[in-house]
């Protein structure tokens, strides 16, 4: 072996091409050792859930077999990254490790003492940022605070212009030996002891591959309706970017370049989706508890309820409200549930029941496959009105009529509520306000085969709209 040695470790950033890490060490003619270290604390108190421990097995396989394909490997371990780095590095001779920077809280604090740890033994550590057009902490306001409107920040994001420029890997990554101690990745224990999982694996396909196949499906089929169909759950509009984005296994400045080719209203209105996740990365990097403290204070101490069986019937679709359970069964199964959805079930949970939006977000961290401290924080942050740039809390989503203007034929509640497929388009939203023989022809009998409403929307409407008064008092 000749030429220098370096690692690449692996966290977020599970691709190979547009690397900027596998970039610089084969720019520099060295060997490198790609290295992915499992540690569970990675997320401090947000341990990977259910969803994303599938999706991260799946995804490490694709990496793995990439490597293969170009004449490495993944090396894997588990522990603290900053000790597994520096016993590494000394077993290979190796003085560089590259990694992408988290935006996390809990795993910038990892990054930082495994910088300082491999700094005392003179490896040198080289930081990239590819995960965002930006690096957080460099787009701020004229008095240099952070954005907490995102229509001024993407606006400064444009102006300081999105970079299109991919970095390109070689066909062939030069490694030294697999060092001993690798372990297989069945040691990593990611996969569910009771097979669940079958949903997701007819829906999804974790990798490289796999996201480069839903960027080309959105390119061709969808981008060019994507304005006016992202908010229709029944279709696929939307491009199934967000669990490969999560993980990393597709760059956003590879998506930006793909979209350059497209004109039109749909690819900028893209870009903008994009541009949310931008900001929801760049908060979380200002306001790092951004998962747990609402960035409006006068909500610090809203009367949430303590609901438990309204918990439950949310979580497992049983609300009675067609469209809520459709989402939150899609969920269940697939892993994932259109954003559209999104909003009206999380209205639901924090205006409907009142029940405090950190619950939802734990449900969703876990059932998630793109389930991202981020995003999650800032979406549910903006559907119960307590973050930045969020919906008022008095806007209140009526689960009915969100039905009716975007699901008019019931379509989506019919996918995924079957016990519904019979109800007429006119009371697919709201089947209990269906004759008794509308029904009967359904094959419905509410209460046995379908659940009652388990609370009347006007009802709760007016509970939180009060909730919210005694919050401000
Ligand atoms: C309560 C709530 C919780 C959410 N939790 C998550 C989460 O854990 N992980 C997650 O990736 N997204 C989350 N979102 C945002 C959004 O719902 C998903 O990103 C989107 O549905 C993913 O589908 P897609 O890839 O087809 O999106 P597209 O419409 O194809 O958008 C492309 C990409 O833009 C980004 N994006 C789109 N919409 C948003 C948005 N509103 N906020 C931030 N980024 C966005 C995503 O990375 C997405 O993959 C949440 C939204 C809400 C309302």
């Amino acid at each position: 072996m000749s030429g220098p040695v370096a690692i690449v470790w692996y966290r977020r950033d599970l691709r190979i091409e547009d690397h900027a890490g596998l970039a610089a060490v084969c720019d520099h003619g060295g060997h490198v050792l790609p290295l992915y270290i499992h540690d569970e604390r990675e997320m401090g108190d947000w341990s990977l859930g259910s969803a994303s421990r599938w999706w991260l097995h799946h995804s490490l396989q694709a990496l793995s077999s990439g490597l293969e394909a170009r004449g490495s490997y993944l090396h894997l371990r588990r522990g603290d990254p900053s000790e597994v780095l520096v016993d590494v590095a000394q077993r290979i001779g190796a003085t560089n490790v590259y990694f992408e920077r988290r935006c996390e809280p809990a795993a910038r604090a990892v990054e930082a003492k495994a910088e300082r740890a491999c700094a005392r033994v003179g490896i040198e550590t080289h930081a990239s940022n590819d995960a965002l057009f930006f690096e957080p902490g460099t787009i701020a306001t004229g008095q240099g605070n952070p954005y907490q409107v995102f229509t001024p920040f993407w606006k400064r994001c444009l102006q300081e212009g999105v970079d299109y420029s991919t970095a390109s890997v070689p066909s062939v990554l030069p490694s030294p030996s697999e060092p001993a101690d690798g372990l297989a990745l069945s040691a990593l224990s990611l996969m569910p002891k009771v097979d669940w999982a079958t949903g997701l694996r007819a829906e999804w396909r974790p990798g490289y591959a796999g996201a480069q196949d839903a960027l080309q499906r959105f390119l061709s089929e969808s981008v060019h309706r994507y304005s006016e169909g992202r908010d229709l759950p029944a279709e696929r509009w939307t491009s199934g970017l967000s669990p490969h984005l999560h993980f990393g296994e597709i760059s956003p400045r590879q998506i930006a370049s793909a979209l350059r080719e497209v004109r039109g209203e749909g690819a900028s209105s893209f870009l903008r989706e994009l541009g949310w996740r931008e900001f929801s990365h760049h908060l979380l990097y200002h306001f790092p508890h951004l998962d747990q403290h609402p960035l409006r204070d006068q909500f610090a101490s809203f009367p949430w309820c303590e609901d438990r069986d309204g918990l439950r019937a949310w979580q497992i679709g049983q609300t009675g409200y067609p469209l809520v359970d459709a989402g939150m069964r899609q969920l269940w199964q697939t892993g994932w549930m259109h954003n559209r959805v999104r909003m009206i079930v999380g209205s639901f949970l924090v205006k409907d029941l009142l029940i405090d939006w950190r619950r939802g977000a734990e449900w969703f961290w876990d059932t998630l496959v793109d389930a991202d401290l981020a995003n999650n924080s800032m979406g549910w942050q903006w559907v119960a009105g307590c973050g930045a740039d969020a919906a008022p809390f008095f806007r209140i989503f009526n689960p009915i009529s969100q039905g009716e203007k975007f699901d008019q034929e019931g379509t989506y509640v019919r996918r995924w509520v079957p016990e519904l497929a019979q109800v007429p388009s006119r009371y697919i939203h709201a089947p209990w306000r269906a004759p008794d023989h509308v029904l009967r022809t359904a094959g419905v009998t509410l209460g046995s085969d379908y659940p009652e409403p388990i609370v009347d929307h006007a009802f709760a409407r007016q509970r939180a709209l009060d909730a919210l008064q005694k919050s401000k008092a």
